[in-house]
């Protein structure tokens, strides 16, 4: 038999879509993806090694991952009357959450924002809505968020605090207003806390519709992919029956956990990550030829004036430096760069680099 054509095969969503491309990042100074540019200390590592070797490769993982989801709960502040659901990254818990809506929902976020939202949504074949950010600021634009809200009905609503790619914290009343407007859920995606000081987690008790969705990504463990969302029971029963039973692996349970009894050189990392923000965000202020954003994540946003970002781009790529041109998204994003913050010597390198492409 002859393959059938692809239209017969799958959802037209599906054939529309393009695949998550990632850049190959191989030899260069690697600022393009939010990681940690730290590895572990050495006793630290060995430690890990020595902890890794109790885990039977031969079982299936617990399926709960009851230790690892305790520890979670302890470590980001969970309350006691929120129940907690993990995920093979908070990517997958996107698409768990997404799975389980009736195939006529519809899908909110404002936008730019974090694309897997509208990728996961438009592959199952569900309706999304994007809705504009204020321009410049970049924060919520409430009255156009409530309108898209009572025309759409939608099922969820997504809003990363701070945001991807901005790098902003939306305003926290406008959350709230979007909380009680909507005749859904809400998710605040916190993917950045540890470089915030700002959360949902203590709103938890009183809102009944939300959802706070964090990672261990963006904190230095993007390898191990683990997310997990905090919200009520009664709703997180439901996810946790379209969830695949073993969807966090024994190495990924006991490296979590054996790095959140060591909390202390990922917390120094972090804070290292902070002040180097301040170091970028600081040098990118004084090059007239950008605008740069405020930031409470791990990278800047900033928008090149004087030149097209894709040439500013493809100078710092010449020159070895990798960081994420959004330019081509178009609209609120047109000429804008994101830059991960990385080490003291990796920052300097990609600002030298960015005064030569610009110059
Ligand atoms: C990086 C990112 C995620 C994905 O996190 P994983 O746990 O690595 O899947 C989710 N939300 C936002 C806003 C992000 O930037």
């Amino acid at each position: 038999m002859p393959l059938p054509p692809l239209e017969t095969l799958f959802r037209r969503e599906v054939l529309a879509m393009s695949a998550y491309h990632v850049a190959d990042a191989s030899n260069y100074i690697k600022l393009d993806a939010m990681e940690n540019p730290y590895s572990w200390p050495d006793d630290i590592q060995q430690a890990w090694l020595q902890h890794l070797k109790t885990c039977p490769l031969n079982r299936y993982p617990d399926p709960e991952a009851k230790v690892l989801a305790d520890a979670l709960r302890r470590s980001n502040a969970i309350p006691e009357t929120s129940a907690i659901l993990l995920g093979n990254g908070s990517d997958e818990i996107i698409q768990i959450l997404l799975m389980a809506l009736p195939n006529t929902a519809a899908v909110l976020a404002p936008e730019p924002g974090f694309v897997m939202y509208k990728q996961i949504a438009l592959s199952l074949g569900l309706r999304y809505r994007g809705v504009p950010l204020a321009a410049e600021s970049f924060d919520l634009d409430l009255p156009a968020m409530l309108a898209a809200i009572e025309a759409e009905k939608p099922a969820v609503i997504f809003l990363a605090y701070p945001n991807n790619p901005t790098g902003n914290l939306f305003d926290p009343a406008a959350i709230e207003a979007i909380l009680a407007a909507a005749p859904g859920l809400v998710v605040v995606d916190e993917a950045y806390a540890p470089f915030a000081d700002a959360s949902f987690i203590e709103r938890l008790a009183q809102y009944d519709n939300l959802l706070v969705m964090r990672t261990v990504s963006k904190l230095g463990l993007a390898g191990l992919r683990l997310g997990f969302m905090a919200g009520p029971p009664a709703l997180l029963e439901q996810l946790n029956k379209v969830r695949l039973p073993y969807n966090i692996n024994c190495l990924t349970q006991a490296t979590a956990g054996f790095a959140l009894e060591h909390p202390q050189f990922l917390l120094e990392q972090t804070r290292l990550i902070r002040e180097q923000r301040g170091v970028v965000m600081q040098a990118l202020q004084a090059i007239d030829a950008v605008k740069a954003y405020p930031s409470a994540a791990n990278f800047i946003l900033f928008r090149t004036l004087t030149k097209p970002a894709g040439a500013v781009f493809a100078g710092l790529k010449q020159q070895g430096v990798l960081i994420k041109n959004l330019s081509a998204q178009g609209g609120l994003l047109e000429n804008c760069l994101r830059a991960t913050i990385g080490k003291p010597e990796e920052n300097q390198a990609f600002l030298q680099a960015l005064k030569a492409a610009l110059a």
